[in-house]
Formats: C-alpha cells, sequence, structure tokens
C-alpha cells in the first residue's frame, strides 16, 4: 500500500506544497513544531533515508538546502534547523524547520495550532521565495 507521502504527492491527500522537482516533494508539516516547519521527501518511496543511495541523497540534500534558502527568506527566523527520524511515517523525510532558539525544535511536545489559512498563507510565502 502506498504510503501516506506517496499519496500526497500523488495529490490524493492534500498538502500545503512548498516545492517540487522530479525526484522530490517539499510541503508544510501538518503538526508543526514552529512556523514553516517542513518535511522534504523523494518521490520514490523509500522508507529508512539511509538506505537512499548516495548520488539520490546528495541530491535529495541540495534540494532541502533550496529549501531552507527560500524559509530564511520567508520567515523570521536564525536559522533553519534539519532533523530526520522517520518513525512515525515509513518513507524517507527530512525535517526542516526555522528556528530561532534550541526549543524551537522540540519534537515532543505540544505542536502548534495553526489554521488551514495560515498554513496555506506560509505555504504560500515560502513557494514565493524558492528559486
Ligand atoms: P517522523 O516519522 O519523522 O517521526 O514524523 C513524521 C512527521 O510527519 C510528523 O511531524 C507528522 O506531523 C508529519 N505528518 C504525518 N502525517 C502527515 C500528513 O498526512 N500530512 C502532513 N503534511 N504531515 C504529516
Amino acid at each position: 500500500m502506498a504510503s501516506i507521502f506517496s499519496r500526497i504527492v500523488a495529490g490524493e491527500i492534500p498538502s500545503h506544497k512548498v516545492a517540487e522537482n522530479d525526484e522530490f516533494f517539499a510541503f508544510l508539516d501538518i503538526n508543526p513544531v514552529a512556523v514553516g516547519h517542513t518535511l522534504v521527501i523523494p518521490k520514490q518511496e523509500i522508507d529508512y533515508i539511509f538506505d537512499i543511495d548516495d548520488a539520490k541523497l546528495g541530491r535529495m540534500m541540495a534540494f532541502a538546502k533550496r529549501v531552507a534558502r527560500a524559509q530564511e527568506k520567508a520567515i523570521t527566523c536564525k536559522r533553519v534547523g534539519l532533523a530526520v527520524m522517520g518513525l512515525e511515517v515509513p518513507h524517507a523525510h527530512i525535517h526542516l524547520v526555522p528556528i530561532t532558539k534550541e526549543s524551537d525544535m522540540y519534537f515532543g511536545g505540544k505542536k502548534l495550532e495553526m489554521t488551514q489559512a495560515e498554513l496555506a498563507d506560509v505555504a504560500a510565502k515560502i513557494r514565493a521565495a524558492f528559486e
């Protein structure tokens, strides 16, 4: 069965897309730990990020870097933090989180409550800054 993220790529499940190319897709996390929290995934369904071959993993990181540059422009933050866990969804993904302090990137706590309109606005700003 297709992963929930493959279904997002296919457009079967809605998402707030921020960027896409032929290999990778970036969209806002549904339960953000900070404003602009974005997930970068390969379109190809691979569970564990370290099972991705070196060349593709390099391209994925380069794509994530472009997304991070867009987040830096669109969201007030000091840096964009990067994390990989993959304990919940078995489809490789990089978390990119705009942060100003360490606690902005705490995944074990209460998530931000954002409306669909607010998420759409944030996604549009990152999309507009993506080069
Ligand atoms: P992890 O697998 O790295 O532990 O976390 C998976 C992440 O995917 C979580 O931060 C969770 O909020 C996010 N997530 C799970 N299901 C969906 C979904 O259907 N849409 C979006 N946009 N994010 C999701």
